[in-house]
């Protein structure tokens, strides 16, 4: 079983200069990860079947195998119907995605150093 792309290691180093750097191919693939993880792990956003759907490469969707409904990557959304190329929505997710690991590591140091306190004041319950 393939690994979700958010748990891989390539997931943390989403930056945005390189998002940026890629071609409309390259974030659309990087978009289907950060989504689904891989092509068997494909989700129709209308019947909800996990399969790996036909492809229709030239529009770059999907058509479910057993509903019949064609999607895109970004259907069932807040991206869905979107204008602006996918790297742009790539780069806004790499800004958020930083700012909040930026915040959950300060987040992790304020709580070792209020523990460290608590155990040398003798407070510390745990
Ligand atoms: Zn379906």
């Amino acid at each position: 079983m393939a690994q979700h792309f958010l748990l891989s290691a390539k997931s943390r180093t989403l930056s945005v200069r390189h998002v940026m750097e890629m071609s409309h191919q390259e974030a659309f693939y990087v978009f289907k990860a950060l989504r689904w993880g891989g092509d068997e792990n494909i989700t129709c956003p209308w019947c909800g079947v996990i399969s790996n759907h036909y492809f229709q490469r030239t529009r770059k969707t999907w058509r479910c195998k057993d509903c019949g409904h064609t999607f895109s990557v970004t259907s069932g959304t807040i991206f869905a119907f979107h204008k602006p190329p996918l790297k742009v929505y790539l780069a806004a997710i790499a800004i958020y995605a930083n700012a909040v690991r930026q915040e959950l590591k300060q987040f992790a140091i304020k709580g070792f150093v209020l523990d460290k306190k608590r155990l040398e004041n003798g407070t510390y319950l745990g």
